[in-house]
């Protein structure tokens, strides 16, 4: 009970982690930079953490610059208000960023600029055989040690992290919770404390300012990834843009943010 306990909270707050602080803060937004090397690092740890459910990182940016360039119009690759329900969302995502991988659609320019590229990570990662010996690994360790057969239940939350994770914020982030600014779109702040998705259900405070590393903005709320972005930039992994380097400025980063939205 407790190895699945364990790991099923370990596999689910380390495929949220890496998709919060490597694929959207840094790979779609680049609130901070990093050494080539970490990056790879980062990278390979993100495959290893989302498994059978990896995001490539280039799909990934051009899909989420997308959304927040159209967001909550018929153009975003998922709004709720467009949708019948998540599964509906995340069908149509999956279709938008299979066509955006694959590359049988082009983006436009202005969402093509930067992109994290490792064409052979990429390759292997997306390859069936991978995906199955992701999902036959998650099988393994729940025959082990799973105490009932009722446990085998959660291995399909295992084998789709990313798409439910990306339902979560997707649609709760724009259906439900409280604003704190009237941004031109339906984002809601869903959780003051966001021990679920690591900070990605600030939507409202995110659309305010998508350069905020911290999307966290008042006193009350926590953002957790953004508390481990501010460990690893104290010991220097990672670098703070001259915008967001001083933490104490929130109030100033989100106030410039907002004009450059
Ligand atoms: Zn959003
Ligand atoms: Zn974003």
């Amino acid at each position: 009970m407790l190895a699945i306990t364990l790991f099923f909270i370990g596999h689910w707050l380390l495929s949220i982690f890496f998709q919060t602080f490597f694929l959207h803060r840094y790979g779609a937004h680049r609130q901070f930079v990093m050494s080539h090397r970490w990056e790879r690092v980062f990278y390979f740890l993100t495959w290893l953490a989302q498994g059978s459910s990896f995001l490539s990182p280039r799909g990934y940016a051009i899909l989420h610059r997308e959304h927040h360039a159209f967001s909550d119009t018929r153009r975003d690759p998922h709004s709720p208000l467009f949708q019948k329900n998540p599964l509906a969302m995340m069908l149509h995502t999956k279709n938008r960023y299979r066509d955006l991988v694959q590359r049988r659609v082009e983006p436009e320019a202005r969402f093509a600029s930067g992109l994290l590229e490792w064409e052979a990570l990429d390759r292997i990662a997306h390859r069936w055989s991978t995906g199955i010996a992701f999902g036959a690994a998650y099988t393994l360790f729940y025959i082990a040690f799973a105490p009932s057969i009722f446990y085998f239940a959660l291995l399909p939350v295992h084998f789709l992290m990313g798409p439910i994770h990306g339902a979560i914020v997707n649609w709760c982030g724009h259906k439900y919770g409280y604003r704190n600014f009237d941004t031109p779109d339906a984002s809601r702040n869903t959780l003051p404390f966001d021990f679920l998705t690591l900070g990605e259900l600030f939507q409202n405070n995110h659309h305010q300012a998508r350069m905020a590393p911290n999307f966290a903005a008042r006193w009350f709320e926590i953002d957790p990834a953004y508390l481990v972005i501010r460990m690893l930039a104290a010991i220097g992994i990672v670098q703070f843009t001259a915008d967001n380097r001083a933490p104490g400025t929130q109030e100033g980063v989100y106030a410039a943010s907002a004009q450059n939205r």
